[in-house]
């Protein structure tokens, strides 16, 4: 068995979806079990649907017919003969979502987003899958929620993986294509959950891990993973082959590679991965399995903008001792601040922080009285794996430094 997931951007509108058709076509459908999430920005779009529902109701109607109005300009371009068995699959759906909105008297914001923007993902694979037995690829499509088992935290449900294996077991149809969605489960009350935003990918790990599949393919918009973000850096490399642990560093650090979460059942049972092009097909792609850290061995760059340095030292000279910081680590922790870099002297403290919920005021005030503080606001974190002397050189050559740490493989600097 080999688990194919296609994202958002491969089904973002009818020729992604032919698209896919030639894929399964070019590389083979014997034996592949298939994951496909919302079409293009659909959860981003259901997301505004559900904050209507919530808090603007008078622009709800708006939401619900742009949403409309996407997956049925869809539909006409891919059905142009007969779509009157589609039509009524997705007009069956958008009547159930409609009744669990007038039904609906939970006021509990994340229960309500997953019974609602799990429709993105049942619209999606309702329409592939149909397209797709249309032009002779015969396939089943599953609901996934009768195969993830997951317990009741809506919007970043746990797998119960025990009772998963069990299902998996029980309903997929190995004979036949299966197609399926990313993203979401049930739990044990039988309502609809989600596994966390991107969370498809996990969804094709799990069924890779319990299928014990030979392999995953996640097949995307660019050639692979690649050593920097082609929107900052003008040459990139492809990684053609990537350790487990090397891709969970990198993610760590802050790269959009594949999220730890779905590396990690793969992990588990040495099933490779990789990162391929839906566009193009002869590439090679990125194998990310077990073994070799990196290949070719070049310096990855991980950038994070929009830091903030802050060092801490005693009033009075004194070293900072380990209780000092501990006690200066909740005080970050309490402001739900995320640490990127740590760096200690005799006396002085120094951190780089990240402040997604704006609280570094607060924090300020809590240290302010205890310890001499100096901070810099909007600087950049600049990681680099494998690097060489080169590579840092160019980071230092143009810009100002205002820290820099270096272990073996990794060095990390910040900037103003
Ligand atoms: N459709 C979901 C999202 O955009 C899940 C996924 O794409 O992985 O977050
Ligand atoms: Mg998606």
């Amino acid at each position: 068995m080999r688990v194919f997931k296609f994202g958002g951007a491969s089904v973002k509108d009818a020729n992604g979806v032919r698209n896919v058709a030639r894929v399964l076509q070019e590389v083979g459908y014997k034996d592949v079990f298939l994951v496909v999430s919302a079409m293009g920005k659909m959860t981003n779009a259901f997301e505004k649907l559900i904050q209507a529902y919530f808090y603007n109701t008078e622009t709800f109607s708006v939401h619900v017919d742009k949403i409309r109005a996407y997956h049925y300009e869809i539909i006409n371009d891919l059905f142009s003969v007969d779509h009157d068995a589609i039509i009524n699959q997705v007009e069956g759906l958008f009547t159930e979502m409609t009744q669990f909105m007038i039904k609906n008297e939970s006021r509990d914001y994340n229960f309500v987003y997953d019974q609602i923007v799990s429709y993105a993902e049942l619209f999606s694979t309702k329409i592939v899958s149909a397209y797709l037995n249309d032009i002779g690829i015969s396939n089943d499509w599953l609901d996934v929620r009768n195969c993830i088992a997951t317990n009741s935290d809506f919007r970043d449900a746990t797998v119960n993986w025990d009772r998963t294996k069990q299902y998996i077991r029980d309903y997929v149809n190995d004979e036949n294509l299966q197609i399926t969605q990313g993203f979401i489960g049930r739990d044990a009350h039988l309502n609809t959950t989600t596994l966390g935003r991107e969370g498809s990918d996990y969804t094709a790990a799990i069924f890779a891990y319990c299928l014990n599949a030979a392999d995953v393919t996640i097949w995307k918009d660019v050639d692979g993973v690649l050593n920097a973000d082609p929107r900052h850096f003008e040459e990139t490399t492809l990684l053609v082959r990537i350790s487990y642990t090397e891709a969970i560093e990198l993610a760590f650090y802050g790269a959009s590679v594949i999220h730890p979460k779905t590396l990690q059942p793969l992990q588990k049972k040495d099933i490779p991965l990789y990162v391929k092009s839906f566009l193009n097909l002869q590439a090679k792609g990125t194998k990310v399995s077990k073994g070799e850290a990196i290949s070719p061995e070049v310096p990855c760059f991980i950038v994070k903008n929009n830091q903030i340095l802050l060092s801490i030292s005693s009033l009075d000279f004194s070293f900072i001792v380990e209780r000092n910081i501990s006690e200066i680590f909740n005080l970050i922790h309490e402001q739900r601040m995320k640490v990127n870099l740590i760096q200690n002297s005799a006396i002085s403290f120094s951190v780089c922080l990240e402040d997604k919920y704006e609280n570094f005021d607060k924090l300020l005030v809590s240290l302010e009285s205890r310890f001499k503080i100096d901070f810099h606001k909007g600087v950049a974190l600049h990681t680099i794996r494998h690097f060489t002397a080169e590579s840092i050189d160019r980071i230092e050559q143009t810009n100002k430094v205002l820290l820099k740490q270096l272990t073996q493989e990794t060095v990390q600097i910040v900037i103003e």
